[in-house]
């Protein structure tokens, strides 16, 4: 699939890459991705041909890395290591979520915030690209002991970002609960009311639709890519992974459009459910994710239908699969299960939740496969909005932002198109990594030697 004049260069690029970042696996694969589709654009280009510009696009603007002590209930005194990576500014501020968890590390940090310098620029939006979290578990501790440490965390952080600087928001293990407590540090500690994070409460500055922008924004974009076919997903068979925030939304957008979702995940295992996750039983799913904080085989218990536990939902035949949990969920031989059970479409909902040799499967078997950093693009949209919306000091309503949302996905898969028609079939990443690219790449070489 790849052009093979520019691959000795995309080898050669990678030497000297993991060289520089030497123990970053996951940091490499997210460029290795982007480099064998840009790669040979640049070489096309005589303006980004010499200009060294993915060499700079690769290396962050900055890494902030801090200590952060809490005391647990107990009164053990805890220490956690947090990071702010800013990874790119060319088109506007720092913009990207905060992960906690404990997998989190600089390479998970860096590749999620290179990711998002694409990503940012595929909304039209104008959001520079940025990542950050903590290598701290929320699961299992007590509502004072996340507030404890989400307030240590801010006291550190707070002194680098801004809302013309940077703007973090959550992601893994930081919803909404995280977001209020950080913003509240915030405000303590500057003595100002501004728009510095994103994901906030409807009362204190929150867009409406953030809660369910990216799965929603993610439906958006693969039924954009059934239409662009003449088709849709309405009677469609889904298979979807995870059971958190971008999976519940995912699932919801897609019974809104008449599909019909079977599975759902969490890091023990998966539950299959024929008869499909929705009405009260996708609010079961919410109330137990969300607020008992439970494990998915409750849902199985529940309702009388299996459980598989320590497996992925991959091998469930389905038109349609939508990776919502992770990053390196889906792999070689599960993206050749899925198509030889016939599945078409894939929208990834969770960030690079296909490795790459699953992302070549699908590209050479043509299925429609979105991308992360354009399927899942709709939740930094509408933190971009709640930007606008703080700036205005005013608040859109529900149907305003989601027209909004539907417009940019439109906007994504238009972009996808331009840069990556093949011959009448669409290589979405291609046209997603070149779209992006084009945008940040025009911004620095018009900054200069930057
Ligand atoms: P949540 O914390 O709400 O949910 C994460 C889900 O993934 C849970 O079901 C969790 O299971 C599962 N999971 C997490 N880690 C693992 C693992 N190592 N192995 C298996 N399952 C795992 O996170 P979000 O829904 O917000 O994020 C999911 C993905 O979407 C991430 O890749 C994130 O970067 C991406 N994303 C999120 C956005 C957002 O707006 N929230 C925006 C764009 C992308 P368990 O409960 O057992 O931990």
């Amino acid at each position: 699939m790849w052009d093979e004049s520019s691959e000795a260069m995309v080898e050669k690029f990678m030497i000297g890459l993991k060289r520089r970042n030497p123990g970053e696996p996951e940091f490499h694969q997210a460029v290795e991705e982007v480099a064998h589709t840009v790669m040979p654009f640049v070489l096309n280009h005589e303006k980004y041909k010499n200009a060294g510009i993915l060499e700079r696009m690769t290396e962050p603007d900055r890494i902030v890395i801090f200590r952060v002590c809490w005391e647990d209930d107990q009164g053990n005194i805890r220490a956690n290591r947090g990071y702010r990576v800013q990874f790119n500014n060319s088109i506007g501020p720092y913009k990207g979520g905060l992960r906690f968890h404990p997998s989190v590390t600089l390479s998970v940090l860096k590749f999620l915030g290179f990711e998002q310098t694409f990503k940012n620029s595929l909304t039209t939006l104008p959001m520079g690209g940025g990542k950050g979290g903590a290598d701290f578990n929320p699961k299992g501790k007590s509502d004072r002991e996340v507030m404890r440490f989400c307030q240590s965390f801010m006291t550190q952080l707070f002194r680098h970002i801004g809302p013309n600087i940077d703007v973090p928001a959550g992601d893994i293990g930081v919803g909404g609960r995280e977001v209020s407590y950080m913003f509240g540090q915030y405000k303590r500690l500057t003595g100002e009311f501004t728009g510095a994070l994103t994901g906030k409460g409807i009362s204190f500055g929150g867009s409406l639709i953030r809660t369910e922008a990216t799965g929603y924004g993610n439906v958006y974009f693969t039924n954009e890519m059934f239409k662009h076919k003449g088709d849709s997903l309405e009677g469609k068979t889904c298979v979807v992974s995870g059971s958190g925030n971008v999976a519940q939304y995912t699932i919801e957008k897609i019974n809104h459009l008449g599909g019909t979702v079977v599975t759902a995940s969490d890091s023990s295992g998966f539950i299959h459910d024929p008869s499909g996750i929705k009405d009260e039983k996708l609010e079961f799913l919410k109330d137990l994710k969300n607020n008992k904080r439970g494990r998915i085989s409750e849902y199985a218990d529940k309702y009388g239908c299996t459980f598989q536990s320590g497996q992925r939902p991959w091998a469930v035949p389905c038109q349609a699969a939508f990776p919502c949990a992770t990053q390196n969920e889906l792999f070689g031989e599960d993206a050749q299960t899925l198509v030889n059970n016939g599945c078409i479409a894939v929208g990834e909902g969770a960030n690079m939740p296909s490795n790459i040799d699953a992302i070549n499967h699908f590209v050479k078997s043509k299925v429609m496969f979105g991308p992360s950093k354009a399927a899942n693009a709709g939740g930094v949209a509408v933190s971009g909005l709640e930007m606008t919306q703080n700036s205005m000091r005013l608040s859109w309503d529900r149907e305003e932002l989601d027209v909004r949302l539907q417009n940019i996905m439109k906007s994504i898969h238009k972009q996808c198109v331009t840069y990556g028609d093949e011959n009448g079939h669409v290589n979405y990443v291609k046209g997603a990594n070149i779209a992006g690219f084009v945008k940040v790449a025009d911004a620095m070489l018009a900054y200069g030697v930057v």
